[in-house]
């Protein structure tokens, strides 16, 4: 386990509509991981089909995709201890009735194709996704919170 650790975050065009990309962001924030690429895309249906890749063939697969490709989302890359599995604890389970309270589906949601965000599953998952959504790389700078937030 590394305070390197990246994990690929996206809100989903229902976050952006409604207006949940602050409070996402600031869950990141406060967590003490470190923001290392953002932005705000309107991805094409192609895309999304290689993000969602492993899911083509699952009955749900085309409602997803036209859900994704709805509106812009806010494509993000979160690093430090543990991202990508507690990236997903904070997320909560794919269906926002069995995510925990606390949790951001378990706080903002209610339906599984509209759960308002995506974590990557694994480190692997997570380069792959890094890569698709930010083939320009990922920003350095050193925080000056690291020392108070790692040992
Ligand atoms: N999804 C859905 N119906 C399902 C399963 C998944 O609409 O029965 C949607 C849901 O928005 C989910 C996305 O497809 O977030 C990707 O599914 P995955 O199993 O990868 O869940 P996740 O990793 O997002 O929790
Ligand atoms: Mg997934």
């Amino acid at each position: 386990m590394s305070v390197h650790e990246r994990t690929y975050i996206m809100i989903k065009p229902d976050g952006v509509q409604r207006s949940l990309v602050g409070k996402i962001i600031t869950r990141f924030e406060e967590r003490g991981y470190k923001l290392v690429a953002l932005k705000l895309v309107h991805a094409t249906q192609e895309h999304l089909e290689k993000h969602y890749a492993d899911l083509k063939g699952k009955p749900f697969f085309p409602g997803l995709i036209k859900y994704m490709a709805s509106g812009p989302v806010v494509a993000m890359v979160w690093q430090g201890l543990d991202a990508v599995k507690t990236g997903r604890v904070m997320l909560g389970a794919t269906n926002p009735l069995q995510s925990p309270v606390g949790s951001i589906r378990g706080d903002f949601c209610l339906a599984m194709g509209r759960n308002i965000c995506h974590g990557s599953d694994s480190v692997e998952s997570a380069e792959k996704e890094i890569k698709l959504w930010f083939p320009e790389g990922v920003v350095q700078y050193t925080s000056t919170m690291e020392t108070w937030i790692f040992e």
